[in-house]
Order: C-alpha cells, then sequence, then structure tokens
C-alpha cells in the first residue's frame, strides 16, 4: 500500500461521516411516496488499515450489510464518503466501480454463493475470467489458492460433494484470486459448526498476513472474538469501538 503524504499508511478501506438512506415508495407507479424512508447508517465514519481483522457488530436491522456494501463499494453513500484505497467510491460510474471493485475488494458471503455446476477450481478461477485471465493462467493459480486453503485433493469436487466449511474455504480462496487488498466477509461462519469456523477465522487472520484487510459482520462470538478489534453498531449508528488487542 503506497504511502500517504506525511508518511502515513493509506488505509484500506474508509468512511467518513457516511450516511445511507433507503428511499422506498417514492418512484413509478404509485407516485408520490407514502412509504417512510429507512435510514439504515447514520454518521458512521471508520478506517481500516492494512494487516487488521476488524469485526463489525450489530443486531439484526443495525447496518452491517449495508455498511459492508458501502466499503466493498457495491453501493455508494447518501451522504459522507467512503473511499476505498484512497479512491471516493462515488466519483466513479457503476462500470468504473465494478472495475475499482475487482482490483480491490473479494466478498465472501454467508452461503458461499458458489455455482453448484462447476468444480471448487472453476468456482475459484471465476473472477480470473472477468479479470481476463488465460485459460492456463486462471487454471494455475485456482490450484494454488485451493492448495492455500488445505483443500488440494478437492480441485475436481463441485460445491454438493463438499461440506460447508470446505465450501466457504472455496469462497475465500475465489475471494483472493484476484489478490485483493480488502476482504469484505458477511457472516462467514455463520453456516458452519465450531471445528470448520475456527480452520475459517484462521485463514482469515492468515491472509492479512500479505497486507490485506479483512472485514467481517457477525452475530458469531467466535468470529468477533478473532477480531483486532470491533465496531458496535446500534440503529445505524457506531455504539462502541473496541481497542486493537
Ligand atoms: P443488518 O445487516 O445489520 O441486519 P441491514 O444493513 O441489512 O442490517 O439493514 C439496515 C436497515 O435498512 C434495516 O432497517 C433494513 O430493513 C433496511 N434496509 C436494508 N436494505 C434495504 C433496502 N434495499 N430497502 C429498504 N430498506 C432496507
Amino acid at each position: 500500500m503506497d504511502d500517504a503524504p506525511g508518511g502515513e499508511t493509506t488505509p484500506v478501506v474508509s468512511a467518513v461521516d457516511v450516511t445511507r438512506t433507503y428511499t422506498r415508495g417514492d418512484t413509478g407507479m404509485f407516485g408520490r411516496g407514502s412509504a417512510p424512508s429507512v435510514q439504515a447508517l447514520d454518521g458512521v465514519s471508520m478506517s481500516i488499515q492494512p494487516g487488521e481483522v476488524v469485526g463489525i457488530e450489530g443486531p439484526s436491522g443495525s447496518g452491517k450489510s449495508t455498511l459492508l456494501h458501502l466499503l466493498a463499494a457495491l453501493d455508494i453513500p447518501t451522504s459522507g464518503t467512503v473511499s476505498l484505497a484512497g479512491t471516493a467510491t462515488d466519483q466513479y460510474s457503476g462500470r468504473e466501480r465494478t472495475k475499482l471493485r475487482l482490483e480491490y475488494v473479494g466478498i465472501v458471503f454467508q452461503r458461499f454463493h458458489l455455482l453448484p455446476s462447476l468444480t471448487a477450481r472453476s468456482n475459484v478461477a471465476l473472477p480470473l475470467v472477468e479479470a481476463g485471465w488465460s485459460k492456463s493462467a486462471r487454471r494455475d493459480r485456482a490450484t494454488e489458492l485451493l492448495s492455500d486453503v488445505g483443500l488440494d485433493t478437492r480441485t475436481t469436487h463441485r460445491p454438493g460433494e463438499l461440506s460447508g466449511g470446505e465450501q466457504q474455504r472455496v469462497a475465500i480462496a475465489r475471494a483472493l484470486a484476484t489478490e485483493p487488498a480488502l476482504v469484505i466477509a458477511d457472516e462467514p461462519t455463520g453456516e458452519l459448526d465450531s471445528q470448520a469456523s475456527t480452520r475459517v477465522l484462521e485463514l482469515l487472520r492468515r491472509i492479512t498476513d500479505e497486507d490485506r484487510a479483512v472485514v467481517l459482520a457477525s452475530h458469531d462470538p467466535q468470529a468477533i472474538e478473532a477480531c483486532d478489534r470491533v465496531v458496535r453498531l446500534h440503529d445505524g449508528q457506531v455504539r462502541e469501538r473496541t481497542a486493537p488487542q
């Protein structure tokens, strides 16, 4: 990561006074809106450095997924600024944001989101198709990533032939394919038993050794415990922050 002027490290991602309001019922055939808008985030600020694993915790509806979407540049704030690798995400067109995301962000979902008809290796290689890699380079990279996550004997298995923990490791390998600076994980252990969760959390910890940052949202105490620090949300606001350990 480049150094910012003044010698400080540029955060992998930062949010400054971010608000996200979902407006409902204010377009289309129903004319003037009657449904109230929802303020999912209200004045959230945070800054995430390379090498950190940061947990986002909070009750259902507190704004965790909305925040992850903004940090991943899947969405832009209603007000305030999210900067990814030093770039404000709202400065770009949708297409440019997709490119920014491809370069900088890997996303791991709770339910893995693997394509059932493809082998583990083809699932991991998918982001590299979009990134324009050749077929043989994709195959080599996906094989290497699956070996890194301890699945070298499962490369030709399809998701249905893998355990939940193995599928989640395939999903993490896929998220790492383009060497993103930021890995965003939404409830990465939500579907896993404790032993599989431990492996997945160890893996997320290990990938920050390469100066990546991981942001994970979770209800799972084991996942939250594994973070360097935790930001607690309540009703779209930061309620509490733990200090780095
Ligand atoms: P969490 O991930 O903590 O459960 P969310 O970020 O999903 O919270 O939701 C925060 C609030 O925003 C909730 O009140 C939710 O109902 C609302 N919300 C989320 N997505 C939308 C949407 N697309 N349209 C309208 N309201 C939404």
